[in-house]
């Protein structure tokens, strides 16, 4: 019968002796804990600090007893092994209940995890500091905040628990300060990502001071005072101390195991140390990096758990191997989730191991679908296409995400596997093509060479002197806010406005979110231009500029609130306005949201309150752009679970010194618009005819064609496309081309129509095609209603040249500025 010692009782521990149980029904098992608790849930207990888990005995998964009942295992808790003596193969105890005493082994499983660091500077010692590992350290923390009239909190150190500590502590209504030593927090994600992540901490009411350590603590009467590095004094009632984690071995050190250069146990693949027979998982042990096969130590519960199952295995006789750690780990910081799997840019750039990165912002599902949210999802691959990490932030569907692609890095896998994965789909829950696909796709364009990209921080560095900047999204996106010393050609204008371009010199573009970008780097590459798309578009250098406001003015608390039932607005000065209207855009994506702010703006008097609600993640920065533009007050702005609300008080031109022309309603409408639903002939004629008058008269033209009007603007030749049986035939059905049309009346199986055609030749009036031509050259916008493409199987190599490719967001923004606006 073997006799297996397992010391450390909770996650790697734990997992260990019960798998030894279940496959050895014989074998003697005892579980030596120091402390009073066994496998209870480390991960949790933030959260009940926090309050969100109400009760603590959810926090402990088993006792000692459930243990000994269901495994018969005998639990020791209060018991601390103080050494190994291999030679005899015993160990040592030291047993509140039962004194010092020796117990022997056949096998052991190390599982002693880590402990909290706690260096050794001026005031370390006070009581008000706390660190957080256990139940105990958790029991007193918040013993302390529930009954101590506890007002503030610092937390040192921006890590996992440091952040879940200042998000717990801030739920509690405390002012929470977070001090971090290094630029950045959270160093498993590179700075792009986390600048996220310091914003949604900020936004949520949290200083934070970075790049800036602790040099002392000193009691105060009240709490305690923390001198930083750079001089700067700090007060507050409690301190957290969360700046990393050390293996717990030193009860190991006459053992004759050997250790790495920062105290971890050393382990073969089997997790075996070099003594036989003792096994060590967990925090305290050192593991291959999966991604880049150096040695690291990665202190996570899922590793841990494994890695007890794997070492339970081998003593059973089992021949499982760890493969490594690849550092899967995820965050909830307020409303917004931050995922990373694998190897970020920081780790790489050290190893010297060659990278490309993408970033894309998808929406978390079909953003029709309401509550539609964008994330950011970062690819990092190698030069031949395997994935070597990813990171992602966003309020919905991140952890899917980075959990599929953490699963195809576990399988070798590499971008092109992510454009084959078949992922669960229905609008409530993603796209058709999912965003882990769409990272492969962006990947794949930029391995094949179909997209020349610069990285945000590339972006940022570029010499931009001896390049055009070219921003290819609206106008009034541009005019929101855009990169210094940008030219602006909308992407639906750039074939006409191409020739504004220097072909001599680099072209760095960028849109929103990078598509557009790619979609210009088509049309100009062929033509040789040279050009660079920035990944993940505006969007993702915006963030960059984000730094954290000096701790006191950060604070949410000051801010005013949106009642949500009352849906009033509180304004401290003011008392309480109701709105006048309120507008639901979510699901929109930019500019729609902006598009749709502004048509129900101008619906309003001056001084009436619109309250909107978007989901587009960049309209809580866009809004505050818009109102300040548009002279329209901003009242209040907030965030809540991703969704930006908004209330905005129109206009203030009752002062009536103020300049008209800067009022949005005030500047004169000369364009002109119209929706071609039409596919008649006779219609269509009439259609250009006036289109032609009125581009003639100095006013802009925008002609939306949808539905049978697609008719009016396909090619008259067959193009060959891949399309689907019932879309081939509608296609077949439907008159190919303007030469093809009828008269809407008196057609008589065509006669008429030739007979209008020969009339209109004969008085030299120009034929339809001429006309659609000469409007197209003369710069009217001949668009194709994308919702109408779509539901009638019409692509767009189908359509003549000239022919832009828009939604009715483009169009009502075209139509907002005309005076004229057609339905034919
Ligand atoms: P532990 O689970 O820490 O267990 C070690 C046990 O060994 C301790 O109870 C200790 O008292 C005992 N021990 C030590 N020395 C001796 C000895 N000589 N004799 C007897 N007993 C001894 N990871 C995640 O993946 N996700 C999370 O969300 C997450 N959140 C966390 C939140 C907090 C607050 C903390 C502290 C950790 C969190 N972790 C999280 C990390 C995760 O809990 C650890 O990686 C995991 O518990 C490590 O397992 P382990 O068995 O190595 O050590």
């Amino acid at each position: 019968m073997k006799k297996v010692l397992v010391i450390g009782g909770v996650a790697g521990g734990a997992t260990a002796a019960v798998r030894v149980r279940r496959l050895d029904e014989n074998a003697e098992i005892i579980m030596f804990e120091r402390d009073e608790y066994i496998s209870f849930a480390n991960c949790g207990l933030p959260y009940y600090i926090g309050e969100v888990i109400k009760e603590r005995e959810k926090l402990v998964v088993q006792t000692p007893e459930s243990i000994k009942t269901r495994f018969n295992i005998d639990v020791r808790n209060n018991s601390e092994v103080v050494s190994i003596d291999k030679d005899k193969k015993t160990v040592t105890v030291k047993s509140k209940a039962r004194g010092t005493y020796e117990e022997s082994y056949d096998y052991i499983v190390l599982s002693p995890g880590a402990k909290a660091i706690r260096p050794n500077i001026e005031g370390i010692n006070s009581k008000k500091i706390f660190t957080l590992r256990n139940i105990p350290d958790t029991d007193n923390i918040k013993e302390y905040v529930d009954k101590k009239g506890v007002n503030s909190a610092v937390i040192i150190g921006g890590g996992f628990v440091g952040v879940e500590m200042a998000e717990n502590l801030k739920e509690r209504g405390l002012q929470v300060t977070l001090v971090e030593a290094a630029p950045h927090i959270m160093a498993p994600f590179d700075t792009n990502i986390v600048l996220t992540i310091e914003k949604e901490l900020q936004d949520n009411g949290i200083s934070m001071i970075l790049n800036d350590g602790v040099k002392a603590f000193k009691d105060t009467e009240n709490g305690v005072e923390i001198t930083l590095s750079s001089g700067a004094k700090l007060n507050t009632d409690i301190v957290i101390l969360a700046i990393g984690v050390i293996p717990d071995t030193g009860f190991l050190k006459n053992s004759g195991i050997e250790f790495g250069p920062k105290g971890h146990i050393l382990v073969n693949e089997k997790l075996e140390t070099c003594v036989p027979g003792i096994f060590a998982v967990g925090d305290a042990i050192e593991v291959v990096d999966f991604v880049n096969k150096t040695k690291t130590a990665i202190p996570l519960a899922g590793p841990a758990n494994k890695q007890g199952r794997i070492a339970a295995d081998n003593i059973a006789g089992l021949k499982t191997t760890y493969k490594g750690t690849q550092g899967t780990s995820i965050i909830k910081v307020f409303d917004l989730t931050a995922g990373s799997t694998g190897n970020n840019e920081r780790t790489l750039t050290r190893l010297k191991i060659p990278y490309k990165v993408i970033f894309i912002h998808p929406v978390a599902h079909a953003s029709y679908y309401p509550a539609a949210l964008s994330m950011t999802l970062k690819l990092i691959f190698s030069p031949d296409g395997k994935i070597l990490g990813a990171q992602g932030v966003g309020y919905d569907g991140v952890d899917k995400r980075i959990d599929v692609i953490a699963t195809a890095i576990r399988f070798g896998g590499t971008i092109y596997d992510l454009t084959e994965l078949e992922l669960s789909y229905a609008p409530p829950f993603s796209s058709a093509k999912d965003p882990v696909n769409m990272a492969g796709y962006v990947a794949e364009n930029v391995l094949a060479g179909r997209m020349d990209i610069l990285t945000p921080d590339e972006f940022m560095e570029y010499d931009k002197e001896n390049t055009t900047l070219l921003d290819l999204r609206t106008e009034m996106e541009f005019s929101n806010g855009h990169v210094e010393n940008a030219i602006n050609i909308p992407i639906d204008s750039l074939r006409e406005r191409i020739g504004e371009l220097d072909k001599n010199k680099e072209i760095v573009e960028y849109c929103a979110i990078g598509l557009k970008g790619y979609i210009a780097s088509r049309m100009l590459a062929p033509k040789g231009y040279k050009v660079k798309n920035l990944t993940g578009g505006y969007k993702s250098v915006s963030i960059l500029n984000f730094k954290p406001n000096k701790p006191e003015i950060s604070d949410k608390t000051k801010g005013q609130g949106l009642d949500q039932n009352t849906q009033v607005v509180q304004k401290t000065d003011k008392g309480i306005i109701n709105f006048d209207k309120v507008l639901d855009a979510c699901g929109m994506c930019c500019p729609g949201p902006l598009l749709k702010v502004k048509e129900n703006i101008d619906e309003l008097n001056e001084g009436q309150i619109l309250k909107v609600i978007a989901s587009d993640p960049g309209f809580y920065e866009d809004i505050r752009a818009w109102c300040n533009k548009t002279k329209n007050e901003l009242m209040d702005l907030k965030k809540e679970k991703g969704m930006s609300y908004a209330v905005i008080r129109k206009g203030i031109n009752n002062d009536t010194e103020i300049d008209t022309t800067c009022s949005i309603n005030a500047v004169e409408k000369t364009n002109k618009t119209m929706v071609l639903f039409s596919g008649d002939l006779d219609k269509a004629i009439a259609a250009f005819i006036i289109a032609n008058g009125a581009v003639a008269m100095g006013s802009k033209v925008t002609i939306l064609c949808t539905f049978w009007g697609l008719n009016i603007i396909r090619k008259p030749e067959k193009v060959t496309v891949k399309k689907g049986i019932i879309d081939s035939m509608f296609g077949f059905m439907m008159p190919r081309g303007s030469k093809k049309l009828k008269l809407s009346q008196m057609n008589m199986m065509g006669i008429g129509a030739k007979m209008i055609r020969s009339v209109m030749k004969n008085k030299n009036i120009s034929s339809l095609e001429d006309l659609i031509k000469s409007a197209i050259d003369s710069g009217v916008e001949v668009v194709a209603c994308s919702m109408s493409m779509d539901v009638m199987g019409i692509t767009q190599e189908e359509l003549i040249d000239g022919v832009k490719i828009g939604g009715v967001g483009y169009y009502l923004g075209e139509a907002e500025e005309s005076n004229v606006n057609l339905f034919i």
